[in-house]
């Protein structure tokens, strides 16, 4: 099961700037099933938390001012090969590596403000999942 879900979070800048929609809609067209979903502004102690990994990477900082700044929309995600095929369709962190046709070649605005997070493996997909939904929310 946890195999074939992803989690997703459409970043602060890409909601601003009215590109949730159009996000949903490539995410929906390209074969993801929404599983979770929910419009929210985590804190900055969340933020903090969520991305605990990164927590020696010198852009840590700034990464947890940008994720509590604005409204997100969260999402658990299902498809056959979910992890990897939606690392494939948000494409490379830096938009300007990302190929033509990806989420973040078409709405990133740099590589720090890159429209759309997703997870990189089964394991932390689950956990992030988990981070913003219950059970109960999942179907
Ligand atoms: P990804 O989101 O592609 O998995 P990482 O896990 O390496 O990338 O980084 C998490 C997030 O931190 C990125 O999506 C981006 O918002 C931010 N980030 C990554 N590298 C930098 C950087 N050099 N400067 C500023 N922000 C960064
Ligand atoms: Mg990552």
């Amino acid at each position: 099961m946890a195999s074939n879900r992803t989690f997703t979070m459409i970043k602060p800048e890409a909601v601003a700037a009215g590109h949730a929609g159009k996000i949903l809609d490539m995410i929906m067209a390209n074969g993801f099933r929404v599983v979770s979903l929910k419009y929210t502004r985590i804190s900055h102690h969340e933020a903090g938390a969520f991305y605990e990994v990164h927590k020696e990477r010198p852009f840590y900082g700034e990464l947890v001012d940008y994720m509590a700044s604005g409204p997100t929309y969260v999402a658990i995600l299902e498809k056959e090969n979910a992890v990897e095929d939606f690392r494939k369709l948000i494409g490379a962190t830096d938009p300007a590596n990302a190929e033509e046709g990806t989420i973040r070649k078409r709405f990133a605005e740099s590589k720090a403000k890159n429209a759309v997070h997703g997870s990189d493996s089964n394991e932390n997909a689950l956990i992030e999942g988990h981070f913003f939904f219950s059970t109960r929310e999942q179907h």
